[in-house]
């Protein structure tokens, strides 16, 4: 992969920032990436052991390809993906804390009076975002889960449809089927290019399976790994996102005060990101979109960006006052992830 462990450690905004709290944020998701990653993979390995080799070699001795990859459980593997969405609550609550935290010093008083009574101190939890902004992070996790899920499935009917044109054994089908469980469509044919490259007479059968299978292995972990830096990155921006969207609901954040501005975060290694790179210092209103119809970061997979709240700028303060209502943002945030879809 193109990527490792490393270079998330050692990742700039690209521009200084005059606090800390885009390392907080970014600490926050780096710490659940490996949770996420380990249920992307146990849900994968699930999947792989719980195939019906009599159904799939009957499919495919007649040629049946579409049957072959309908007798693959795929809602299990739906099923098994939301497991992910433990440790994401967890990036989404810690997110939504520090965010907490960073807005307070810009809260209404006297609405902070209203809602809390003299004296009270600031207690928003995650477990106080309203239902629309929590089922709109629902209805995205599921998009992006059936998104992985299609892409994987594309994957297994590429390399069935493959193998029929080779005059694959049934037999030796079963294995590469497994193996192929988890990649992409792209990955799947790498891999067939691969064994095609080392099957040049010079080595024995078991030990072109074996270098292909270390392969495969690489390239699944490869995956697994940016599906889970994606995701954490997403969950930690939703959950900051959403305390906005709280205090603004609550009457204790002014939407017309008060925006949004993009944190461009690239890796020190030169592979800087164009999308982000142009976007950073750009703002939104709170339930708003970036210039270039960008409803907020991540912007695309392995996208690293966040965002802060600023006070609006006089110059720009005028025609952003229409109210936001939970709705709105509920909306906003079901357009939020359509980028990404396709994409992992
Ligand atoms: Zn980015």
């Amino acid at each position: 992969m193109r990527y490792n462990g490393l270079e998330l450690k050692i990742a700039l905004p690209i521009r200084q920032q005059p606090d800390d709290v885009w390392q907080q944020l970014l600490a926050i998701a780096e710490k659940g990436s490996p949770a996420t990653k380990e249920k992307f993979l146990e849900a994968i390995a699930e999947l792989r052991d719980d195939l019906d080799v009599q159904a799939i070699e009957a499919a495919f001795n007649r040629g049946d390809i579409a049957a072959v990859v309908d007798a693959i459980p795929w809602d299990d593997l739906k099923d098994a993906l939301h497991a992910m969405e433990s440790s994401l609550d967890e990036v989404r609550t810690k997110a939504f804390d520090v965010s907490v935290g960073t807005v307070e010093p810009y809260l209404d008083p006297a609405q902070l009076a209203i809602h809390l009574g003299e004296g009270a101190t600031l207690s928003v939890s995650f477990h106080h975002v309203s239902k629309d902004v929590q089922d709109a992070i629902a209805r995205n996790t599921g998009a992006r889960i059936t998104a992985v899920t299609d892409e994987t499935r594309a994957a297994v009917k590429q390399m069935i449809a493959r193998a029929y044109d080779e005059g694959e054994h049934p037999r030796s089908l079963i294995p590469k089927l497994k193996q192929t469980i988890g990649l992409t469509t792209r990955q799947e044919a790498a891999v067939a290019r691969y064994r095609a490259s080392i099957d040049d007479g010079t080595r024995p059968a078991e030990r072109v399976d074996r270098m292909v299978v270390r392969y495969q292995k690489k390239v699944l972990t490869g995956r697994a790994d940016l599906i889970a830096r994606t995701e954490t990155m997403q969950a930690m921006n939703d959950g900051q996102r959403a305390s906005w969207w709280t205090l603004v609901e609550r009457g204790l954040l002014d939407v017309n005060g008060f925006e949004r501005e993009w944190i461009a975060i690239v890796p020190t290694d030169g592979r800087t990101c164009l999308i982000c790179e142009s976007l950073d210092g750009e703002r939104a209103p709170i339930g708003g979109e970036f210039p270039g119809g960008y409803l907020g970061a991540p912007a695309h997979p392995d996208c690293r960006c966040t965002e802060k709240i600023v006070p609006v700028e006089e110059k720009s303060r005028a025609g952003s006052g229409s109210l936001v209502t939970g709705l709105e943002l509920a909306l906003q945030m079901d357009r939020l992830l359509t980028a990404l879809r396709a994409a992992v």
